[in-house]
């Protein structure tokens, strides 16, 4: 599937939900977000569907995202149906761990294999707060627990905020050492409420190497990309297990690279996280489902 720019589009981020479990203070407003009605969601059945279709178009990898995934009734299930589509290649999960010491297994046995955890505190207090209520401990268990069952690789997704977790860059990277966690450093996008605040909180990735290579050698992972890979630069830490991500979708552009496509929860799909343009599937899904009701198909 090409589109206009000759990029290859074989990657969908999907939403599964809009509801989540956390409520991090640069993703929502403190008054909270007014959520979709059930039926203005997409059903399961209905996601299975697009993709379906996008397999034929050349999808081969599907992200599962939210809101937070875990929190939707039926994902299991959910994931297992996916697993049977034919041609698609990969499926990968994004939550922020809270119940993932319950479910881990369950989605492993479902077929995900890749998960990326979102954790941008090390520290208990500052994740309650940063997350308005969170469970450092909770979110602890759910990675131990994915390491456990078998999931591989595991990156530990770390949104950089100067003035919040610029302090604690050598205790994510200790964890690099210690543990087989791709721990990622993302930068924060102007993108949600970070909008409001973006220059008051915008940390270059830059200070982190900086930072990092302070105390440790870091030596640069030329990694054979699969053709649907994000644009990570990857790092090994010298004497460490793990390895270092650096993702900055703010300080360098890789819009040229890019090759994903986003599903929201209520079915928009949309192919720039920057752009408010979208075509609304759910109603083409819909009254595609209302003609073959009508013809009996
Ligand atoms: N609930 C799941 C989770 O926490 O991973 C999935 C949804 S969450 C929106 C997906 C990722 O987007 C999280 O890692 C979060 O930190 C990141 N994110 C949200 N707003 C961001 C921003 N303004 N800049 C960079 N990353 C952001």
């Amino acid at each position: 599937m090409l589109d206009k720019f000759d990029r290859e589009i074989n990657y969908l981020r999907v939403s599964v939900t809009d509801r989540c479990n956390l409520h991090c203070s640069y993703c929502r407003p403190v008054e909270g977000v007014s959520l979709k009605g059930h039926d203005d969601i997409l059903r399961y059945e209905e996601i299975i569907r697009i993709i379906r279709m996008s397999v034929k178009m050349g999808l081969i990898k599907v992200r599962l995202t939210g809101g937070e995934p875990l929190v939707r009734r039926g994902f299991v299930e959910f994931i297992a149906e996916l697993n049977k589509i034919d041609g698609l290649q990969d499926i990968s999960l994004t939550t922020n761990g809270i119940l993932l010491e319950e479910y881990a297994e369950a989605i492993f046995q479902a077929g995900v294999r890749r998960i990326n955890i979102s954790l941008d505190s090390l520290n208990k207090d500052k994740f309650l707060s940063i997350t308005n209520g969170g469970n450092l401990d909770a979110v602890l268990r759910g990675i131990a627990r994915a390491e456990e069952v078998g999931f591989y690789p595991i990156k530990i997704n770390t949104v950089a905020i100067k003035g919040f977790n610029d302090d604690e860059v050598l205790d994510f990277a200790q964890l690099a050492v210690a543990k087989p966690f791709q721990v990622r450093f993302i930068e924060l996008m102007p993108v949600g409420q970070a909008n409001h605040y973006h220059h008051k909180d915008y940390l270059p990735l830059t200070d982190i190497m900086q930072t990092i290579s302070s105390k440790y050698i870091l030596e640069e992972i030329r990694v054979k990309k699969n053709k649907a890979d994000g644009p990570a630069r990857i790092f090994k830490i010298k004497g460490g297990v793990g390895e270092i991500g650096l993702i900055n979708p703010v300080s360098t552009h890789f819009c040229s690279t890019c090759n994903r496509l986003r599903l929201t929860a209520d079915g928009k799909l949309r192919a720039c996280l920057l752009k408010e343009e979208e075509i609304d599937l759910k109603s083409l899904c819909r009254k595609i489902a209302v003609m073959r009701t009508y013809r009996g198909l």
